[in-house]
């Protein structure tokens, strides 16, 4: 096969060894790169019985297959192990340039396991790697590390690094790169720091042979253009290219999908109107600070230069200001932005860390929590510094309410009690994102049944049939009436063929905000079959997503997920709002929603992948040992 290397760097942290591996192209057929390429290596080396702490948690930081094309958005790489909050597999993917320089290094993956005596940092240039001392990193945040590398290995390296809140086991700790791009969701932060690796620095020199780069130039060129054309045809404050994904709060508002007041609210003006676009911009002098090749250019820089919520840096997305801003009820931009960069710093996921704080001020308001659990800090709704505060805490893991808090809300509110699990607003483990269950019921039934990692908006999507108007025409998902967000009817179909389609997409390591300005499932075939000869149609791309989605699902199995995990969904997306777009709306009847999935998926009444479905999709040796 063309377009990769047919070969990963193995790190054994255990016995302080690094090595290259040949891999078979037949594992490339059926998982593709990236997030496929890890559960596969989850698969193989990480037993039975394995938890996320283990040294034999096997964390893969795995190159897309595309990576390196230079197509707009071919830049995702993700992360992938048995995570600490959901105790399943799990992948996050992020952007900027780690993959890309992975690959030019020469590997399609770096795989993880074992743990280091002593903390330490790995350093991969070109063929060689080498595990270096990192004593001097620990205890230091994530910036402060990519800083301290570029300073004694050079600028030209690519660093994905872990803050403090990793090192100390918070369950939703992620990994950055560049300071603007975070593997965010289910705790790959807090694997990488079990193991005492603090950070991973590569640089690469080496180019890929494509099957045929000319037609890849083509393609290239007719994709970034059509792209950047489509996305400047948007008024203002919906083009991508000037806000980023602040456009999302202009488009989610008259839909009822904002988190508000921990959900118990569909409606804010206020906040709608301090979250607006525009005023995101103007607050935070926002400007495009875009990916490598990429025309979409969701990602902005920002700086405040007044005030006690100085920064320059990273702005924060939809999925970070909708949590930790309307979720808390905080209609301050500038504090929100300042608390969200200090999460990026400390390593904490902005999307649980959102609802772990709604969640706590939930319980102060109720007295469940006083100021003497919260440090004296006032956890009112809408106190934008006390936002800021709780998260320092949390980050750094001090004692008392901010390390529960740091075990997520589901923990934490079996902990406290008192009724508090009623609006822990999470599933298995792991807190739900930024999309209302009662806006779309179609978003209940992917958290409900996701397997790629966990309850996870970014793993299924389907809530972009609507509040993002993706399609995907080729796999029959093509226009639909808006009164079907409320309808179960095409809904298992639909989920099932976003989650495949999701898993293919950061697999091949394809950023999928192109997709809101037209990447079509034909783009990404045609540009597969171009870069590495795989000769697939629409048929087969879907074909690849069954194999990576049914992985998964063989390893939660194995890692122990049961049939009743995926009907103990939060209660609160039961309770009704009385006003807004969604009033009265609730998903009932999702119960058998997620049975008609588990049938159209070719799973049994149990939720298991058949013995047909195995045989249809060649692979009954990966169910042996479940
Ligand atoms: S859309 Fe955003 S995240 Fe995706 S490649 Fe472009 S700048 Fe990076």
């Amino acid at each position: 096969m063309k377009g990769i290397w047919n070969k990963v760097l193995r790190v054994d942290l255990s016995k302080g060894t690094c090595k290259a591996e040949k891999i078979p192209d037949k594992v490339y057929e059926y998982f593709l790169g990236g997030e496929g390429l890890g559960a596969y290596f989850m698969w193989r080396e990480s037993p039975r019985g394995t938890l996320p702490f283990d040294p034999a948690n096997c964390l893969t930081f795995g190159a897309g297959t595309l990576n390196g094309i230079q197509q707009s958005g071919a830049d995702k790489w993700g992360t992938t192990a048995i995570s600490p909050s959901i105790y399943m597999n799990a992948g996050s993917a992020a952007t900027a340039s780690f993959g890309l320089e992975m690959k030019a290094a020469g590997y399609d993956a770096i795989v993880v396991t074992g743990r280091s005596e002593k903390p330490v940092y790995l350093v991969v240039d070109d063929d060689k790697a080498v595990l270096k001392d990192a004593s001097h990193l620990w205890g230091k945040d994530a910036y402060e590390v990519e800083d301290a590398i570029h300073a004694a290995e050079g600028d030209k390296f690519e660093v994905a690094s872990i803050g403090q809140a990793a090192e100390r086991g918070v369950r939703f700790a992620n990994i950055q790169t560049r300071k603007k791009s975070y593997c965010g969701r289910s705790g790959m932060g807090a694997v990488m720091g079990s193991k005492l690796l603090k950070a991973i620095a590569v640089r690469g020199t080496q180019e890929v042979k494509y099957h045929d780069s000319k037609e890849l130039d083509k393609l290239n060129k007719e994709i970034n253009r059509r792209l950047a054309i489509m996305d400047s045809q948007k008024p203002e404050w919906l083009q991508i290219k000037r806000v980023g994904t602040a456009m999302a709060t202009e488009l989610f508002a008259p839909q009822g999908n904002l988190p508000i007041s921990n959900y118990r609210l569909a409606d804010w003006p206020e906040g709608v109107k301090a979250w607006h676009a525009s005023n995101y911009a103007k607050e935070l002098n926002a400007k495009p600070w875009p990916c490598k090749y990429c025309v979409i250019q969701c990602h902005n820089l920002c700086e405040v230069t007044e005030g006690p919520y100085q920064f320059k840096g990273k702005g924060p997305e939809y999925e970070s200001f909708a949590m930790m801003g309307f979720n808390t009820m905080c209609a301050d931009v500038k504090a929100i932005a300042y608390a969200c960069e200090l999460a990026d710093k400390y390593s904490m996921d902005t999307i649980s860390l959102g609802v772990v704080i709604a969640w706590a001020m939930e319980c102060y308001e109720k007295g469940v929590i006083t100021k003497k659990d919260t440090y004296g800090l006032d956890l009112k709704w809408g106190n934008n510094e006390a936002v800021v505060e709780l998260t320092k805490k949390i980050g750094l893991r001090e004692g008392g309410l901010a390390y529960l808090l740091g075990e997520g809300c589901q923990y934490a509110a079996q902990r406290i009690g008192k009724g508090s699990e009623d609006w822990a607003v999470a599933m298995k483990g792991q807190e739900i994102a930024a999309h209302n269950w009662r806006a779309q019921y179609i978003s209940a039934l992917n958290y409900c049944t996701g397997v790629a990692s966990g309850p996870n908006h970014e793993r299924g999507n389907s809530q972009h049939i609507w509040v993002g108007h993706i399609r995907l025409p080729e796999w029959g998902i093509g226009e639909v009436e808006n009164d079907e967000r409320w309808s179960w009817k095409n809904a298992p179909d639909r989920n099932a063929k976003f989650h495949d389609y999701c898993n293919i997409i950061n697999s091949a390591g394809h950023c999928k905000f192109q997709e809101f300005r037209g990447y079509t499932l034909t783009d990404l075939t045609n540009t597969l079959n171009a870069a590495c000869g795989l000769g697939w149609n629409l048929d087969d791309l879907r074909k690849c997503g069954e194999r990576i989605t049914t992985l998964q699902k063989i390893l939660n199995i194995r890692y122990g997920w049961k049939k009743e995990d995926d009907f103990k969904y939060p209660k609160r997306f039961m309770e009704p709002v009385s006003e807004g777009p969604a009033a009265g709306k609730v998903p009932v009847g999702l119960d058998q929603a997620i049975l008609d999935y588990y049938k159209i998926r070719g799973w049994d009444s149990e939720g298991r992948p058949t013995p047909a479905l195995l045989e249809r999709l060649g692979m009954e040796e990966y169910a042996e040992n479940i």
